[in-house]
């Protein structure tokens, strides 16, 4: 089973995508947690190259180039090897991040979304079997991000304007394919959790 959380900066979903590990080991299954971009040596080298350059380093295709060439790095070192050996997959971050990411936020969008949409089906050709957006407001999300310090401030510091577009972007993806479940991140991280676990194990 491969299973990705996806959300806007400050959703909650890496401490979900942990906790849903947590308590999926706790039931007895094996389980690899893993992220984008990064998860395999090779991505997490790519991930450095784009996070923590200046914000203009790269062109908005060549950004696409380099998280789908991380993609793929992180699919066939990682993620596949390891559903290969019967364990469960959770990503924090999978290819629906670089259609609202570099497919919205950087450029006017249409053209962009279809070179990452394009590059998808030749280079990475799978989507998970279940995604959990943990949605978020876009003003809550903004403070919880800026908040949270480090070397990517660049893309936390993206603005409230913006983090609503991603999250209008996000919804219009999960309304339009099956694998999606929208779980309302704005309650207690133990009660998101909850509900995480029961989607997930609908799944299984
Ligand atoms: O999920 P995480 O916080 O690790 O992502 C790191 C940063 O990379 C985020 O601030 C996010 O805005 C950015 N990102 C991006 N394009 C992606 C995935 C993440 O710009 N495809």
């Amino acid at each position: 089973l491969f299973i990705s959380f996806e959300g806007i900066d400050g959703s909650g979903k890496s401490t979900q995508a942990r906790l849903l590990a947590d308590a999926l080991r706790a039931l007895g299954h094996k389980v690899l947690l893993t992220r984008e971009p990064g998860g395999s040596t090779g991505a997490e080298e790519i991930r450095r190259l784009v996070l923590e350059g200046e914000a203009d380093r790269w062109s908005p295709e060549t950004e696409i180039l380099l998280f789908t060439a991380a993609r793929r790095d992180h699919l066939e070192k990682t993620i596949r090897p390891a559903l290969a050996r019967g364990e469960i997959v959770i990503t924090d971050r999978f290819a629906d991040s670089t259609r609202m990411y570099q497919g919205i936020r950087r450029g006017d969008g249409a053209d962009l979304r279809a070179m990452v949409d394009d590059l998808h089906a030749r280079m990475i050709g799978v989507e998970p079997d279940l995604t959990l957006l943990i949605d978020i407001d876009a003003a809550t999300g903004h403070s919880r991000a800026v908040s949270r310090a480090g070397a990517e401030q660049r893309f936390e510091d993206m603005g409230p304007a913006l983090q609503a577009r991603m999250r209008e972007g996000f919804l219009a993806l999960a309304q339009a394919e099956p694998r999606f479940a929208v779980i309302d991140g704005a309650r207690a991280p133990a009660q998101v959790a909850a509900d995480v676990l029961a989607t997930a194990q609908a799944a299984l």
